[in-house]
């Protein structure tokens, strides 16, 4: 199959609105900027053995390609529009190339994004997607804006992908019915694309949960120069059927959710509760900006806790 098949056969089928002129087959696309808006731009690279095991469906690994991408768009208050590949290939495989795109085209279609354009080389399969979308600019989501005070919250569970990521690597076993659940979570995560475009109204601070809640949220307080009390009692546990400090551990040092942290003023939490749970959307707040640097540990006495004097060795330096 020559590249020009290839192209035409598994990445020329983008349901464009209208802001796309050109899409996949010239040598750039052509879009529609919007002039009142900020153009928000991330792209992030999977590499095979590094980011996702060797084997993964292709489904997944072009699904997951591309939420991670919006997930950065979502963190910004971005809605997004289109994005671009650049596929780096060991070989033609037609089966694989039909799953991949199907992959791809299904996380496209669930959150309104058109794939406009891209590269195919052969190579190391590696899976570059580069995406854009628009937040006008006073309303976009930095991790600087914490203020001491503010409210710290996430989007919805936290820790079930890393127990996933512990299954596929035989690392962990949990019951047949758990496994199934956690290793979703790890390949098809779900960007907070509503979420985010509701919280430009309300979040001063908004980071993607990539690497790890507490690595995460350490970004937002080094941006904003603050610390965080948080309350370990109410962080959002993945509800699979494991032991709790396998859960614990997970949620705070585990990547690969994709949930939101974000802070909000407390004069504005009533009424940005009230938006989410009338929208159906989950929030968890865990605890509270406070001054300092870092992050301190309480329970829902206030008591602080010594993380390390429960077991946990491996949360670096910061702590
Ligand atoms: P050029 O040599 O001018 O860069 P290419 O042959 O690489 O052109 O690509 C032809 C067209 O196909 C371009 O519009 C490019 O954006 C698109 N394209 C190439 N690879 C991909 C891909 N993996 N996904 C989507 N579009 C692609
Ligand atoms: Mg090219």
């Amino acid at each position: 199959m020559d590249e020009f098949t290839l192209i035409n056969k598994y990445f020329s089928k983008s349901k464009h609105d209208n802001s796309v002129y050109l899409g996949v087959g010239d040598d750039a696309a052509l879009v529609k900027v919007d002039a009142s808006q900020a153009l928000a731009i991330c792209v992030d690279t999977l590499v095979e053995g590094v980011h996702f095991p060797i084997n993964t469906n292709p489904e997944d690994i072009a699904y997951k390609a591309v939420a991670v991408n919006l997930s950065d768009l979502a963190a910004m208050g971005a809605e997004p529009k289109w994005i671009t590949l650049a596929l780096t290939m060991p070989r033609v495989d037609a089966d694989w190339l039909k799953n991949f795109s199907e992959g791809l085209y299904a996380c496209c279609d669930a959150y309104h994004v058109s794939l406009i354009g891209g590269d195919t080389t052969r190579g190391p399969l590696s899976v570059t997607i580069q995406a854009h979308g628009f937040v006008p600019l006073e309303k976009s989501l930095k991790r600087s804006g914490a203020k001491v005070g503010d409210r710290i919250y996430v989007s919805g569970e936290l820790g079930s992908a890393a127990l996933g990521l512990q299954i596929i690597s035989n690392k962990l076993t949990a019951p047949e019915s758990e496994q199934k659940k956690l290793i979703t979570a790890l390949n098809r995560p779900e960007p907070c694309v509503k979420q985010g475009l509701l919280l430009r109204d309300f979040a001063s601070s908004c980071i993607d949960i990539s690497d790890g809640f507490l690595a995460d949220l350490q970004h937002i307080l080094d941006a904003s120069h603050v610390g965080a009390l948080i309350d370990l009692t109410k962080i959002p546990l993945s509800t699979a059927l494991l032991d709790m400090q396998q859960r614990l551990q997970a949620a705070l040092t585990g990547g690969d959710d994709y949930q939101l942290c974000f802070t909000i003023p407390a004069e504005k939490s009533a009424a940005f509760e009230q938006c989410f749970k009338a929208k159906g959307l989950a929030y968890f707040c865990v605890g509270e900006i406070c001054k300092g640097t870092n992050i301190v540990f309480v329970n829902d006495n206030h008591y602080k806790i010594n993380l390390s004097s429960l077991g946990y060795q491996h949360f670096g330096e910061k702590l």
